[in-house]
């Protein structure tokens, strides 16, 4: 096996016992990046000299007899909307097509051993699911180079997939790690709205914003919420609770655990092979020794559009700060107005526009308490079906995806029909809940398939102990 293509726990003990050298796997990354990437487009950047220069230190430092950290070496990519000191941070808008950060995201800053490979391509400011709102490229999926590898860090899960990161970042506003997880095969995680620092990601909807990780395996998902989680007091919002040993919770075994299957996931409209493939998973958790208990969310159905409220609305002021004046790009007018009417019309996507007329929309006077008003209010319905549930079971087990990835241009034409993506994903960031999409196989074309397991807030570890027992029995 190419070394690539290894998962980091793997790549570490080859380092530690000296079998290889970081120059050595970074080399071999950055020639497969070199190799595939005109086909993938995974990146934006790609940070060739950073990502020697990094691996000579930690070459030094191991040759000294020092100790290296779990993911220090490790060759890592990060989604272009997560600031990084020095290093252009462009969120895939012709906007920020310049920006470079004068500092960096808290979350980056945990993984600055690792060695950054690059900044991976999105949809514009993460409103996508596809990559295809991207002003610059759309990522391809490793798997099916005319599919795409989902959104909106359809980046990320593609450098992975495709053996030009060994991992990466993601964000998940409404499903963005856990679609194109489930797309390209690997394994996403967003964790419990709080538990990673938001400082330093580019604020797309504050209150659903997540950082999470994209990985080969479920003891690399471990390793890197290990490095990333916990209180920062540069984001208020950050949770302060513990960070336990995420590697202790993989445990193999799911022996009395309680797991709901809920049945609005498991209607008309999702494909039927994958909802056998997901069937066929609660299966497999029941001869592990897991109970499958059937359950109700009863609000499901109102989800997306309560998201497409409330994160809209989220955007349009967050987005407000791109005036040409504090950020970015300026295209010259005769006056202020017409200056910034101007940088606006020029700069932002449709999709990005499309986002901010309809949150301003929502959020102004007469209108407010119809639609803005009222998505907040379903939130809270919707965050309750999750804390009745969790009464009767630990986990909840449901597709990632309604279907599995779809071809380049088929959806970019028909917004409402690319926002039904988020059925199965957007609940979890509603409620503020950790999820991860783990691969349970492929349809006849050869298209991988993903399962969600969302579990108790703050509780990573029982979904990542699920994960491990599943991972283990295949
Ligand atoms: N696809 C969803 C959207 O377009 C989710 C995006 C995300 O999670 N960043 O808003």
């Amino acid at each position: 096996m190419a070394l690539y293509d290894k998962t980091a726990h793997e790549l570490h003990e080859l380092l530690t016992t000296k079998k290889i050298s970081a120059a050595e796997l970074t080399g071999e990354v950055l020639a497969r990046v070199d190799e595939v990437e005109d086909k993938i487009g995974a990146y934006l950047t790609i940070t060739r000299d950073k990502a020697t220069a990094q691996a000579k230190a930690v070459d030094d430092k191991i040759n000294r007899g020092e100790t290296i950290a779990p993911l220090e070496g490790i060759p890592c990519a990060i989604k272009d909307n997560i600031c990084t000191k020095g290093i252009k941070t462009t969120c895939a808008s012709k906007i920020l097509e310049n920006f470079v950060p004068p500092y960096d995201a808290t979350a980056y800053k945990k993984l600055s051993d690792s060695i950054l490979i690059g900044k991976t391509n999105l949809d514009e400011f993460a409103m996508g699911s596809s990559t295809e709102n991207s002003a610059f490229h759309t990522t391809h999926n490793p798997h099916d180079l005319e599919r795409v590898a989902g959104g909106s860090s359809g980046g990320s899960a593609a450098a992975v997939a495709g053996g030009e990161a060994i991992f990466s970042l993601g964000s998940d506003t409404g499903g963005s790690i856990r679609q194109p997880a489930s797309f390209c095969g690997v394994i996403g995680f967003k964790p419990t709205y709080g538990r990673v620092s938001r400082y330093g990601l580019v604020a797309f909807a504050s209150s659903l914003d997540q950082i999470g990780s994209f990985t080969h395996d479920v003891t690399d998902c471990a390793l890197v919420l290990n490095a990333i989680c916990g209180h920062d007091e540069m984001d208020s919002t950050s949770s302060a609770a513990p960070v336990p040993d995420f590697t202790k919770a993989l445990v193999a075994d799911v022996k009395g655990l309680k797991i709901g299957l809920p049945k609005e996931y498991f209607v008309k409209g999702i494909d039927p092979e994958i909802e056998s493939a997901v069937r066929n998973v609660a299966k497999k958790y029941e001869e592990l020794g897991a109970e499958i208990i059937e359950l109700s969310l009863p609000h499901t159905e109102y989800a997306i559009a309560t998201y497409y409220l409330i994160a809209p609305a989220e955007a349009a002021t967050n987005l407000e700060r791109y005036d040409g004046v504090s950020y970015g790009a300026r295209v010259d007018g005769a006056d202020v107005v017409e200056m910034m009417t101007n940088t606006r019309t020029e700069k932002f996507g449709a999709e990005v526009k499309r986002r901010i007329m309809i949150g301003n929309y929502a959020l102004s006077a007469g209108y407010y308490d119809a639609y803005y008003l009222k998505a907040l209010k379903v939130r809270t319905l919707i965050q309750k079906d999750f804390t009745d549930a969790f009464k009767k079971v630990d986990l909840i087990l449901t597709p990632t995806t309604p279907n599995v990835s779809f071809k380049v241009g088929e959806m970019i034409s028909d917004p409402l029909k690319m926002y039904l993506q988020d059925i199965c994903t957007v609940p979890v960031n509603l409620a503020g809940l950790p999820g991860i999409s783990i691969p349970c196989g492929f349809t006849k074309d050869k298209l991988p398939i993903g399962f969600q397991l969302i579990g108790k807030a703050l509780d990573e570890a029982t979904i990542l102990k699920a994960s491990f027992a599943y991972e283990v029995s295949c």
